[in-house]
């Protein structure tokens, strides 16, 4: 595991909670958008797992819970390993993931590992269209199970859609919908061109009111929706 960064006060990633992130390097995605380019790859030093669980344990007193990212989190064989640890210490956990891995989202569910998931949905869940999206070919098929997962689980989690002009457009948009409908909640984050360095780098983000039009669309799928900006 190739831990690339460690955030003692994340105030976005858990609305609500005094929560610290930890960033873990190596996606099995290939997104052309996205945003963290420099966490596709392991590289340069990883950050000890031990300094953090001991920041963990030290600042209990204020510290509710730790995020999760990264990367792709699932692609880590030992992650079920780090949690186990982190919940050890009585911390909540949040996992951001992909949704590629479903068996170890089961996993992780099954043993209570997580009290929530953001699942980052790309594109309409058919496979030219995903595939598109995440710039490697996906079966769908996992990604839906993984939302199975999280439906069946009990566990709160969010349905997270980085609205990518190109990518999600009015069209694609209400097709993807049709494929969640029936989910908790979703987040429609704006797009940040700031760190892109594929075909995207130049593109220019939805203006403020798109991401509402789709917020009025995407009402009545969800129990809520949230637009988050960058
Ligand atoms: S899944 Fe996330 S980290 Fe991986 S390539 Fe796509 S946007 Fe980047």
């Amino acid at each position: 595991m190739h831990i690339a960064g460690f955030v003692k006060t994340a105030l976005r990633e858990w609305e609500g909670e005094n929560a610290c992130a930890i960033l873990l390097s190596g996606c099995n995605f290939r997104c052309p958008y996205c945003n963290r380019p420099d966490l596709m790859f392991p590289s340069g030093e990883s950050i000890g797992a031990e300094p953090i669980l001991d920041y963990i344990k030290e600042n209990r007193d204020f510290l509710e819970a730790v995020v999760i990212s990264g990367g792709e989190p699932t692609v880590n064989g030992d992650l079920y390993k780090l949690i186990g640890r982190i919940k050890g210490l009585k911390v909540k956990v949040k996992l951001d993931t992909n949704g590629s891995n479903p068996d170890m989202l089961d996993d992780l569910a099954g043993a209570k590992l997580v009290d929530r998931v953001c699942m980052n949905v790309m594109a309409p869940l058919d496979p030219e269209t995903y595939s598109k999206a995440a710039g490697v070919c996906v079966d769908t098929e996992t990604i839906k199970r993984s939302l199975k997962v999280l439906r069946d689980s009990g566990i709160p989690y969010d349905i997270r859609t980085v609205a990518v002009p190109g990518i999600i457009t009015h069209d694609s948009f209400v097709r993807m919908l049709r494929d969640l409908d029936g989910s908790e909640n979703m987040i429609i984050q704006q797009f940040d061109n700031r760190a892109v360095t594929g075909p995207y780098a130049g593109t220019k983000p939805y203006p403020e009111a798109t991401l509402a039009e789709m917020a009025g669309t995407a009402k009545g799928c969800f129990r809520k929706v949230k637009i988050r900006g960058i």
